[in-house]
């Protein structure tokens, strides 16, 4: 089965968040089970430095009014089509804003010119290779299944995976002409969204199928409280919602092997921990003790909950906690986490920024990571605390709910529990969900157990893969 897959991001060469690491991961775990894909991406930049000797496959004179020409390359096990089109994509700033955050106005433009691609090559217009089936990823891909659906031509089926749901690509009604889709394309069945153009309820309602990551976030989203003003046409899509929950890259996440972490470690010996939770407190200039050592690796944002992890620091230090805070976001956040490293000092601290190979440091020393969401579609950093023995203390939603085995005493005394899930998301809740970890950290024996059990847990992509795997075929079924 050949796949065209079509994203804005793609680890290791572009990434603010985990849609890039499944992006990256999910071909190489599809490889195992017969099924090839090539990756559309944008030809950032990053993405064009990063690579070498690509080849021109298909040329356009004016894609959504400019010269472009979509190369092919071999990166690092993927196969990769590159959209190349300097006016779109090559300037400063990240995928998609400038330097200073602020997003690029012309969004609307460059990831509708990255749907018509993606559409075009769907199609048969790239010589050689036609997929049969095309996975699109988020708003920025959104127009893509509106594009094959009102063409004239036999259409490709096509899934379309919602990484979070906050962010849907609404713009104006007046970008509507622009985008080269049939008057009839604007209405409530098709692209029109409260008045404007919204670019991922498009692809809600023009795939073949929806799915998300994770069967709980599928369940969440068809609230209000959670669907984001998109529940309802999600609840009319309802027979055709699928909830498959990431992997990671067991190769990429490994303690046994990584090279980013000071000493390698197994579940079968836990003792290299006690370096690297050394080597984490120096790099935060935190005290060393034996104490209980809290981390973060996050966006510093609402949605991540960072709020109340800054309203329950004191309670931590009080508890005789140290907590080290890796990430950036909301300039108001960072600055309440380094006020609290003032109040705080060798007890609270925070680095501001994003660094890769810290975050392994900190998965492979921290005793526990703190990710209190208020929602999280699926969540990557509490599969690689599972993974590196990092106990995850969650809030009981979307994947953390589906992931880690709350240590209740009934999976405790089963030898089943994998962390630490509260609710309700608020400040008190995750008050007393950190007490009850500081509980079972005193308890040595518990405590090992449970990072053993975490360690023990199939994190790696080979089940999920299986999902799309039998998704995909379900869907080339339903095209024939
Ligand atoms: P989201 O995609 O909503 O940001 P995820 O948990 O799904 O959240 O994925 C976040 C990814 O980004 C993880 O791989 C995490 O390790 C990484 N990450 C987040 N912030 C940082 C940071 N400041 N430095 C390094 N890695 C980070």
């Amino acid at each position: 089965m050949q796949v065209l897959s079509v994203a804005s991001e793609i680890y290791p060469l572009v990434k603010t968040g985990g849609l890039a690491d499944v992006v990256g991961a999910l071909p190489l775990a599809l490889d195992r089970h017969g099924i090839r894909t090539k990756t559309l991406v944008p030809g950032y930049p990053a993405i064009m430095r990063g690579v070498e000797n690509a080849v021109p496959r298909l040329t356009f004179a004016d894609l959504m009014g400019h010269a472009a020409t979509v190369l092919e390359v071999e990166y690092k096990g993927l196969a990769l089509l590159i959209l190349d089109c300097p006016a779109l994509f090559d300037r400063p700033g990240g995928p998609y804003g400038d330097a200073t955050g602020k997003d690029h106005i012309d969004n609307w433009r460059r990831f509708a010119a990255l749907s018509r691609a993606g559409a075009e090559i769907a199609l048969g217009r790239m010589e050689g290779w036609r997929p049969d089936i095309v996975h699109v990823h988020d708003w920025q891909t959104g127009l893509l299944p509106a594009y094959l659906r009102y063409s004239a031509e036999p259409v490709v089926p096509t899934l379309m995976t919602i990484h979070n749901i906050a962010f849907q690509g609404q713009f104006g009604a007046d970008i509507f002409p622009e985008l080269g889709l049939p008057p009839r394309a604007f209405a409530i069945d098709g692209v029109e969204y409260y008045g404007g153009v919204g670019y991922l309820k498009a692809g809600l309602q023009s795939a073949t199928a929806v799915s998300t990551v994770s069967p709980t976030y599928a369940d969440e989203i068809l609230t209000p409280e959670f669907g984001m003003g998109l529940e309802g046409v999600l609840a009319a899509r309802a027979a055709d919602l699928h909830g498959i929950v990431n992997g990671i890259d067991a190769d990429v996440w490994d303690p046994d092997s990584d090279p980013l972490i000071k000493t390698n470690y197994s579940a079968g010996n836990l003792k290299g921990r006690q370096t690297n939770k050394r080597a984490v407190a120096k790099r935060f200039g935190l005290s060393d003790d034996d104490g209980p050592l809290l981390c973060v690796v996050s966006r510093l944002t609402w949605q991540k909950g960072m709020d109340l992890l800054v309203d329950v620091t004191d309670d931590i230090v009080a508890q005789g906690g140290r907590l080290a805070v890796l990430g950036s976001g909301d300039a108001a956040l960072e600055a309440a986490f380094h006020a609290a490293a003032v109040r705080h000092p060798g007890r609270v601290s925070i680095i501001t920024g994003y660094d890769e190979p810290l975050s392994h440091l900190m998965q492979a020393g921290a005793d526990a990571i703190v990710i209190p969401s208020r929602f999280e579609p699926c969540g990557l950093t509490q599969l690689y605390g599972l993974r590196y023995g990092c106990v995850p203390v969650v809030a009981r939603t979307g994947g953390l709910n589906d992931t880690v085995i709350d240590a209740s005493p009934a999976a405790l005394a089963a030898k089943a529990a994998t962390g630490i899930c509260f609710s309700p998301t608020t400040a008190d809740g995750l008050r007393r969900a950190l007490r009850r970890t500081f509980r079972l950290f005193a308890d040595t024996k518990a405590w090992m157990n449970m990072q053993k059990q975490g360690m023990k847990s199939d994190v790696s992509w080979e089940k999920s893969a299986g999902l799309y795997a039998q998704l995909y075929s379900s869907l080339e079924m339903k095209g024939r």
